[in-house]
């Protein structure tokens, strides 16, 4: 039986011939047998594929050729290509979408005038000598933070990554201006762009994560100031860093602790993922997010 395995990767450089790159990439892992999503633009690259172990070395040795991604990491996770439904290459804007492609400026080292990456000892040493004036900013998508975060963290109102240019200029963070700004999201790449786009509306201080909460939860595990479960774009939904995590998730109707995200019933018009526990699940009159208008639909599903 042979073994399988996830590739996740990301390189921000100057790409001359986005569509070029494209279709080598698509040409490259329809020959390999890779599933999964790839975005090229002319700020980088941002990618997970998944197949055969073999073939996911290959291609990430192939990839390497190109002069812009030589040392392009790679992280390995587990799962295969039977974790996607297809394979996706596209050429975009943005490889991570704020909104704003024409404010993000790169060069071979990476994004100019992004926040200072620190390692997953750097975040704590920090932590150790400026103490509460540390602030810790997610990244990511509000509904991700519901089952896991670090600790204190300020989780911004954002439903997209699209959403954040409008949160940070809204005013309401402007407190943590001249106080130091640590960034963090699943595997940093979010943070790269999110981290430059607020020191460019004068936030003084901003740190990133490096390698996000997936290199940061493989370092300490859950005795460090992360808490709870890591919300993932796979079948998986979500990944824990050991059995003794927090349970920070609960159930929109009861309360009752979980991680599962599931779909509101309204399919048609809300297509939110919410947590909602197995018992609550399993009465058709509670398998919606809590809005009205969802809540109308459960209970009409019930008496069709
Ligand atoms: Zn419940
Ligand atoms: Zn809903």
């Amino acid at each position: 039986m042979s073994i399988s395995k996830i590739l996740l990767y990301y390189r921000f450089t100057p790409i001359a011939d986005p569509k070029a790159v494209m279709l080598w990439q698509r040409d490259l892992c329809e020959l390999l047998g890779l599933r999964g999503r790839i975005l090229v633009s002319e700020h980088g690259i941002n990618g997970t594929v998944g197949g055969d172990i073999a073939a996911c070395k290959r291609y990430r040795r192939k990839t390497r050729e190109y002069p812009g991604f030589h040392d392009m990491e790679f992280k390995w996770s587990e799962g295969g290509a039977e974790d996607f439904p297809k394979l996706s290459v596209k050429v975009r804007d943005e490889i991570v979408s704020f909104g704003a492609p024409g404010e993000l400026k790169v060069d071979e080292d990476g994004v100019i005038g992004g926040g200072v990456h620190l390692a997953p000892e750097e975040v704590n040493e920090l932590v150790d000598t400026r103490g509460d004036d540390v602030v810790f900013f997610d990244g990511r998508n509000a509904m991700e933070a519901q089952i896991g975060r670090f600790r204190d963290a300020v989780v911004p109102e954002v439903d997209t990554t699209h959403d954040f240019i409008d949160e940070i200029e809204s005013g309401k963070y402007d407190w943590m201006k001249d106080r130091p700004v640590v960034t963090y999201c699943t595997g940093g790449v979010r943070c790269e762009v999110l981290s430059s786009v607020m020191k460019n509306r004068g936030f003084s201080e901003v740190y990133q994560v490096d390698g996000g909460i997936v290199r940061y939860g493989e370092k300490y595990g859950n005795a460090g100031l992360w808490e709870g479960s890591l919300y993932v774009f796979d079948r998986r939904m979500h990944v824990e860093f050991g059995e003794d995590h927090k349970r920070l998730g609960k159930c929109v109707h009861c309360e009752k602790p979980t991680d599962t995200f599931v779909n509101c019933v309204n399919e048609d018009t809300c297509r939110r993922q919410v947590l909602i526990c197995a018992e609550c699940f399993a009465q058709p009159e509670t398998r919606h997010c809590g809005r009205a208008d969802c809540a109308e639909v459960a209970i009409k599903a019930l008496t069709q």
